[in-house]
């Protein structure tokens, strides 16, 4: 027996002081699941990195412990728990030995630990290849969850599909059903999509249209895919040479369709590929100087106004939801709908539409009722002082509010007062909308919602309205001066221009990228070449 003493330092024992990685659990109570990351790490490094196996005891003793130092650990979760602690690509012989400790004193590990095995077998996939064994060892648990389980729960299937593919052979495509499984109760995560779609690029004769289908799939349900998945294909298309401009073409087209943001590993891997085949691609790293100019190819970004026939088709769909499925006013009533669109045939056009309670609420809710009138009476002299005709939207509430501001506000702008439990920002689309091409609008509101609600067909092209005509407000100066920010008047996402692409990337991945108009500080500016036959290259020449 050997280390026992060590064991016991590390872990709690009745009576004796906790060790450094129990101290003080009991002053936060996390989720069942997920663990103080700081205790558990404690027991990783300290006893956990140094061992392939550990004894009958000291597995005893490590169960034993968790189960009595920490309230939402119990004999059903902490199995997964300790798997979940020693999940690191080079602590298979260790989990596998936690699950062999578990058999062999005649306890069936459950569903949760099973799933957790495969990840770690799966974390290994990532750093070497498996032996046969190994991998028979994962399908022979892929098949004993499947074969107890009719159907699996979400969790499951996603461990299941993480243990299918970090096999070789056909198997992996068993996780496609287990995804539609998945669908039944929610949307499949990311890490089940991802993990598919990164195993159809990857494999010997890659399932392309699989692959682009789960990204499609993800990208819809906004939920970016992470940097693995473009690797794959990178490294793929570094191989398969023949298909770089094709696939290329079709993975930018995939930014800009769903306005995704790579990863600066991911912008690494195209310089790389660049450097590898300089003869299709061509890709430098950039920066924008003033009016969105690339400081590498020195061509101006693509402006992001959207043309007549486009702005003329969101406008008509919008009206339509409005006129005939009338879900977008829904917290209104059919009076004060009908009383709004009277009120714009009426006063309508307008240059610039204010959403008033996002003005006032915009520097903090603590304001006084004095201070807000004032700030949304010093928005509107900002537009009145360039002649522009100015509609202010808000609620009932604010008649109340400081008379002389409000005064300056009904006499400078129109103002329409909706009821207090109204959503302003259907009101403050309808009526820039309605206005025309040209009309702006104020709030700080990202439209999510809306913009979602187009579908994805025309969700892009609001996206790209919104850009051209949000205003918002920064901040407001001790003086009273207020800092505007006015629309990015080029495109933020991966576009193309005069045949080269620019391509914005971020710093890493990000599950939950924000909708709002920044413009990112990093780009490539990539020219992909068309890969010509000898045939077509005499064909150029001859016409040139
Ligand atoms: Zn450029």
């Amino acid at each position: 027996m050997y280390n026992l003493r060590l064991l016991r330092n590390l872990l709690p024992i009745a009576g004796h002081a906790h060790p450094r990685w129990l101290a003080s659990q009991h002053k936060r109570r996390p989720q069942p699941g997920s663990l103080p990351p700081d205790r558990l790490e404690q027991l990783r490094s300290d006893l956990f990195e140094s061992r392939q196996e550990l004894s009958g005891a000291e597995w005893t003793e490590v169960r034993q412990s968790l189960v009595d130092g920490y309230k939402h650990i119990n004999g059903h979760n902490v199995d997964a728990v300790i798997l979940g602690v020693c999940s690191a690509p080079n602590q298979l012989a260790l989990a596998k030995n936690y699950v062999e400790f578990l058999r062999s004193r005649g306890s069936k590990p459950n569903a949760a630990t099973l799933g957790r095995l495969l990840r770690v077998y799966n974390a290994a996939y990532h750093e070497r290849p498996l032996s046969e064994a190994e991998q028979l060892e994962i399908l022979q648990i892929c098949r004993s969850l499947q074969a107890e389980h009719e159907t699996l729960d979400a969790s499951s299937c996603e461990n299941v599909i993480h243990g299918l593919v970090a096999t070789s052979g056909d198997d992996w495509q068993r996780g496609l059903p287990l995804l539609e499984m998945m669908k039944v109760t929610s949307t499949p995560s990311v890490a089940a999509y991802c993990a598919l779609a990164e195993k159809a690029f990857s494999v010997a004769t890659p399932e392309q249209e699989l692959a682009w289908r789960l990204l499609e799939e993800m990208a819809t349900a906004r939920k970016p895919p992470k940097c693995e998945v473009y690797l794959a294909l990178l490294n793929h298309l570094a191989n398969e040479t023949a298909q770089l401009p094709a696939q290329l073409s079709r993975l930018l087209q995939f930014l800009e369709r769903h306005e995704i943001l790579v990863s600066q590993r991911v912008a690494i891997r195209l310089q790389e590929l660049s450097s590898q085949v300089p003869q299709l691609l061509h890709t430098r790293t950039t920066h924008l100087g003033a009016l969105g100019k690339c400081q590498s190819c020195q061509q101006h970004l693509q402006p992001v106004a959207i043309s007549d026939e486009e702005f003329r088709q969101l406008r008509e769909c919008f009206l339509e939801r409005v006129l005939i499925r009338r879900d977008v006013f829904q917290r209104s009533t059919p009076e004060e709908v009908a009383r709004f669109k009277k009120f714009v045939e009426k006063t309508a056009p307008y240059d610039c539409v204010i959403d008033g309670l996002n003005v006032a609420y915009s520097t903090g809710t603590k304001k006084t009722p004095q201070q807000m009138a004032k700030l949304v009476a010093t928005v509107v002299r900002h537009f009145r002082e360039q002649d522009k005709r100015v509609l202010v939207l808000g609620r009932e509430h604010m008649r109340n509010w400081s008379k002389q501001a409000m005064h300056y506000v009904h006499s400078n702008a129109s103002l329409f007062l909706t009821s207090n439990l109204s959503h302003d920002d259907p009101f403050l689309l309808y009526a820039t909308l309605r206005s025309g091409q040209e009309t702006d609008f104020f709030s700080r509101d990202l439209m999510r919602s809306h913009a979602f609600h187009l579908g994805t067909e025309l969700k892009p092209i609001f996206r790209r309205w919104q850009q051209e005509h949000q205003f918002s407000l920064v901040t407001q100066t001790q003086t009273g001066q207020i800092i505007v920010k006015e629309p990015v008047r080029h495109r933020l996402c991966a576009h193309q221009v005069a045949g080269t692409w620019h391509v914005p990337y971020c710093a890493q991945y990000t599950p939950h990228p924000t909708d709002s108009f920044e413009v990112p500080a990093n780009w490539l500016c990539i020219q992909l070449k068309k890969q010509t036959t000898p045939a077509t290259k005499t064909k150029a020449k001859t016409t040139r």
